[in-house]
């Protein structure tokens, strides 16, 4: 490394952080359990009221239900009484009341300074409108202080659909942070990494499925080495989905850390810490339960829905959101120091698939698809009419170069039924065109036809 090099290597680059420096809020990232849930009831029966008062749709379902905020006067109440929404009712408000926002909003629209919307893994988009002091913020400040980053810092900010779009990078501003924005697309990433050998970020987000297509591909071509691309980069944030464990082995080629990444529950998001075993929920910001179908409490290490409620969110609390997504629990103490419990996803509750009845999801998949040097990119979907099947249908993306598609798809079938043991049809095609289904940071993995 050249003397300039060294010079403008951030001084805390490569290399454990002094234990003092590791939380961005170290009070509140390892408050012990008891004062953990003092807050979160202090913090939830302050706001009950005021989102009743402001947001149709929790005053809606909890009228028809009726309980009044002033009969909660505990987290035990609330566990017990509050009624649940989910984001069938969102998108119902939102149509019957001409309500783009679905209800949730609390503030007129000229004091929304953002609405964001999901990806619409399962449906059409919800709404998410939110704001300076949204919990997202401190989420994320806390996330990118974990892996390294520090003021003065270049960041990248690839945002797909999730939550806040690219419009809401200043408050990375206002924390010292540059980011460095594009859009989340693949065709982007020339100019990308051209931004990342100028400016030598510190964290890349986001990363993605299609992106590591997109940065693999590229990388096969410029003839550019990937670790002096990233040398700057303590960690590259990757959501949508779970990550394959072939791209896991690529990034650490490339000399990336991956920090997972995923929602919760629309809430705010949810990342792995420097241990790497679990997402860290952030218990002050939100109140997160794991319920069986019936709406009763699930051990922790079983699984069952993750449920959410928001207990800072000023702009469209969600409360008692039923994400659907099916998660695991641990409240035991983590090896990085915080608190807040780490949770495991497991799959979509919609996306359980039943073959002869036994369960597939679509990571089952993804191991597999990806063995295969035709069909490396794991793109693939699940062709599902219905939850009960007798054989397993997959559509799979290949790159075209195969000389023999009934070949490769015979190859593929026998390996499902060697690592799965059930039957499966495979129907090969061309890997854009699944790529082309988008959301931007992932297909639609399950789909009726
Ligand atoms: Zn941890």
């Amino acid at each position: 490394m050249s003397e300039t090099e060294e010079m403008i290597r951030p001084a805390t680059a490569h290399g454990p952080l002094p234990d003092d420096l590791r939380y961005f809020d170290p009070q509140i990232e390892t408050l012990p359990r008891a004062e953990l849930d003092r807050l979160q009831e202090l913090r939830l029966l302050s706001m009950l009221q005021y989102i009743y008062d402001g947001n149709g749709l929790i005053r809606e379902v909890w009228d028809a239900a009726g309980v009044k905020p002033s009969d909660i006067t505990s987290l035990a109440d609330f566990r017990a009484r509050a009624p649940f929404i989910d984001k069938d009712m969102i998108r119902d408000y939102r149509d019957r009341n001409d309500d783009p926002c679905g209800g949730l909003r609390i503030a007129d629209y000229r004091d929304i300074p953002h609405v964001g919307f999901t990806s619409g893994t399962t449906g059409d988009p919800t709404p998410v409108p939110n704001g300076k002091g949204s919990p997202t913020e401190a989420e994320i400040l806390r996330e990118f202080w974990q892996i390294g980053a520090r003021g003065g810092d270049y960041v990248t900010y690839m945002m797909f659909t999730f939550r806040s779009g690219i419009s809401r990078a200043s408050f990375l501003n206002e924390a010292g942070f540059t980011p460095i924005l594009s859009p989340h697309d693949p065709a982007m990433l020339p100019q990308m990494i051209d931004a990342i050998e100028t400016y030598r970020p510190t964290i890349l987000y986001m990363l993605s499925t299609p992106m590591m297509i997109g940065l693999e591909k590229y990388f096969e071509t410029s003839g550019k080495d990937p670790r002096d691309v990233f040398r700057s980069v303590k960690g590259g944030v990757f959501g949508g989905e779970p990550m394959s464990p072939r791209f896991q082995k690529l990034a650490k080629d490339w000399g990336i850390e991956i920090f997972d990444y995923t929602s919760l529950g629309d809430v705010t998001g949810a990342m792995e810490c420097r241990a790497h075993n679990g997402f860290h929920a952030w218990e002050d910001l939100a109140l997160v339960e794991n319920l069986d179908p019936d709406g009763n409490p699930v051990p922790d290490g079983e699984m069952g829905e993750l449920v959410v409620t928001a207990l800072t969110d000023p702009w469209a609390p969600l409360v008692r959101f039923r994400t659907a997504d099916l998660v695991k629990f641990d409240r035991t103490p983590c090896s990085c120091g915080r608190t807040h419990l780490r949770f495991w996803t497991l799959g979509r509750a919609g996306d359980q698939t039943f073959i002869q009845g036994t369960p597939v999801l679509p990571r089952d998949i993804q191991a597999i698809v990806e063995l295969f040097p035709e069909t490396k990119s794991a793109l693939f979907q699940i062709i599902r009419p219905q939850a009960q099947m007798d054989v397993l249908r997959l559509r799979v993306g290949y790159d075209g170069l195969t000389d023999s598609p009934d070949a490769l798809a015979a190859r593929i079938a026998s390996k499902v039924t060697d690592m799965l043991g059930v039957p499966s049809a495979i129907e090969l095609v061309p890997a854009e065109d699944l790529l082309k289904l988008g959301p931007p940071q992932k297909i639609p993995r399950v789909t009726k036809s």
